[in-house]
């Protein structure tokens, strides 16, 4: 066969080589496996000792090692690094945009160093550090060649997944933030519990759940006795304290996964308790305030005492009603049991049936 025949063969396996080498490395990847395919078609081209891959690190600006085979030899290669960056050799191979063949530094045997430099037009990534046991004069110049077009595709390669990475975690972030604003949008800054909004938004959803699937579902209007006399007592600031630790009084004996505490306005609240019977609510509301009655309340001055009265309803039957349960007649109704047990003096559990 003919030396430009050959030579002609060659290079269609080359071409063919680096389009594995694209395909290998499909985007989006991960630095690991780019990096794996690019260290399998180096080893083709080139005999290896060490590869290690550097990358600039974002905020520091500094190079990192990432990457290095064999495992053990990091030490080495950090200490190669060092010197050479000492010589500045790893600005320039970047400001070169092109691979460099130079003598080992930090090794006794004669050595070559390829340096590829990991950049693109807008960016620099870092730089591939091989020590290969081939003299410099043995490295041909078309294997330079083929190694500067396989680590220009690995620098677009990594830089879109680099780029890709940063707006993914972006975007988890963003994500977080967002879900923080609703959060917030649905509590109530005080106490933390559910505000007006949520109970608008959501109580509707559980009247509407429990009549699609005939499940019973109760509430509970619960409001502080004599609240005015506290902030008349020990001040407003005092006032605010017993307001949250009253929240986490009834938060503690309510279920977390399915109860759930809206503050209604000033000292009133509002517990709905999904597919919970009238009887079990009633029951559950004598809890409560038998535990807030026998609390003490401790601010950072006052110890203070508390009691709360209850107006209790709700359906077991959903279909007997359907027509008239709402959100205005449900609440309407437990206001009017509440209205009931500060009338009959205060620290009281009064329920009845939907409708009263
Ligand atoms: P009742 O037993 O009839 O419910 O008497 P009450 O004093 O609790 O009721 P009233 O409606 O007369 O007073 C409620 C008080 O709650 C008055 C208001 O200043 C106070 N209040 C409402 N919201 C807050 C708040 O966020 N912080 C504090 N400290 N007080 C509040
Ligand atoms: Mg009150
Ligand atoms: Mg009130």
């Amino acid at each position: 066969m003919s030396e430009q025949r050959l030579a002609l063969l060659e290079l269609i396996d080359n071409i063919e080589r680096l389009g594995q080498f694209q395909d290998r490395i499909d985007f989006p990847s991960n630095i690991r496996e780019i990096w794996n395919a690019f260290l399998t078609d180096v080893q083709n081209l080139i005999e290896i000792d060490v590869c290690a891959l550097f990358l600039v690190e974002e905020k520091s600006h500094e190079f990192l090692l990432k990457h290095v085979v064999p495992g053990d030899k990091g030490k080495l290669c950090r200490k190669e690094i060092e010197l050479q960056i000492e010589c500045g050799i790893f600005s320039w191979i970047i400001n070169r945009r092109h691979p460099a063949l130079v003598p080992a530094l930090a090794f006794e045997n004669v050595k070559s160093v390829v340096m590829l430099p990991l950049s693109t037009v807008k960016r620099t990534l870092g730089v591939v550090l091989i020590l290969t046991p081939v003299q410099e004069s043995f490295i041909t110049h078309e294997n330079l060649k083929l190694l500067t077009i396989l680590t220009k595709e690995c620098s677009l390669v990594m830089e879109n997944t680099l780029l890709y990475e940063r707006l993914r975690r972006k975007h988890i972030s963003l994500e977080k933030a967002n879900k923080e604003i609703k959060l917030l949008s649905r509590t109530d800054a005080l106490t933390g519990c559910y505000n007006r909004g949520y109970l608008n938004e959501v109580f509707p959803r559980e009247i509407k759940r429990a009549l699609r699937y005939k499940h019973s579902l109760s509430l509970a209007m619960c409001d502080i006795d004599h609240f005015k006399k506290v902030n008349d007592t020990y001040g407003h600031q005092c006032g605010d304290e017993v307001l949250i630790k009253f929240v986490q009084s009834i938060l503690e004996l309510i279920r977390a996964d399915a109860d759930w505490l809206a503050r209604y306005g000033g000292e009133e609240f509002l517990l709905v308790l999904p597919e919970t019977q009238l009887e079990n609510a009633k029951g559950l509301a004598e809890r409560l305030r038998k535990h807030i009655a026998n609390k003490v309340i401790e601010t950072e001055e006052e110890k203070i005492s508390i009691t709360a009265s209850f107006g209790v309803t709700g359906f077991d039957d959903a279909n007997s009603h359907k027509e008239i349960i709402t959100f205005d007649a449900l609440i309407n109704t437990a206001d009017k049991y509440l209205y009931g047990a500060k009338k009959q003096g205060r620290n009281k559990v009064i329920s009845g049936p939907f409708p009263a």
